[in-house]
């Protein structure tokens, strides 16, 4: 069996290991799988909120949590970045694709599109990409989901500030290709105001 592996995991200037390109990868090509081992769990099972706690998993089709095997590399070990080279999809058992060419030799790095509430200073991001944003994590607090309404499916809200910082990070997840993220920042909204209502 030949290999036809397009990346090699080791030491990354951002952080821990990284996946990096042995060849030249082309926009759309599959770059690694997310987790070539892995376990599935429900998506609402208390082990699938436990594992989320670590960061290191992928909520697939909504469904289901998908948990690398740490022992095991893979896509799971992608750095973040400001300015991503490739995305991660999360439907099946996940995979990271090129959305620019990747060199032979360059880091390949995904957005991780975090959503923290009331920690704005949570993760620090180390990407040193010129536009990077200083933090991984997209930040609301508590105030600014109470005024945050879903309006068929998208956010909306009276609070100017607020409204205007949702549409400039939207514009900037546009310009990197990274549309899926608004996604995630309704679900944290909707878990949020779920939450508020059991009390
Ligand atoms: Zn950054």
């Amino acid at each position: 069996m030949f290999s036809l592996s397009r990346v090699e995991f080791r030491t990354s200037a951002i952080e821990g290991r990284g996946v990096f390109a042995t060849r030249r990868i082309e926009p759309g090509e599959l770059v690694v799988a997310y987790a070539p081992k892995q376990r599935r769990l429900p998506a609402d099972s208390d082990e699938a909120m436990e594992a989320s706690a670590t960061k290191q998993t992928l909520l697939s089709e909504g469904r289901f949590v998908i948990v690398p095997d740490t022992s095991v590399p893979g896509g799971w070990l992608c750095n973040h970045s400001c300015a991503p080279n490739a995305a991660l999809h999360s439907d099946g058992e996940g995979r990271v694709v090129a959305t620019r060419s990747i060199a032979p030799g360059e880091e390949v790095t995904i957005f991780y599109g975090w959503v923290s509430e009331g920690e704005p200073e949570r993760d620090p991001c180390l990407c040193g990409a010129p536009t990077c944003r200083g933090f991984i994590n997209f930040d609301l607090s508590p105030s600014d989901i109470d005024s945050i309404e879903i309006v068929d499916g998208g956010l909306a809200t009276v609070d100017d500030a607020l409204r205007e910082r949702l549409a400039s990070y939207a514009a900037f997840l546009r310009s990197i290709g990274q549309e899926q993220v608004q996604d995630a920042i309704t679900a944290v909204v909707v878990r949020a105001k779920r939450r508020a209502l059991a009390g």
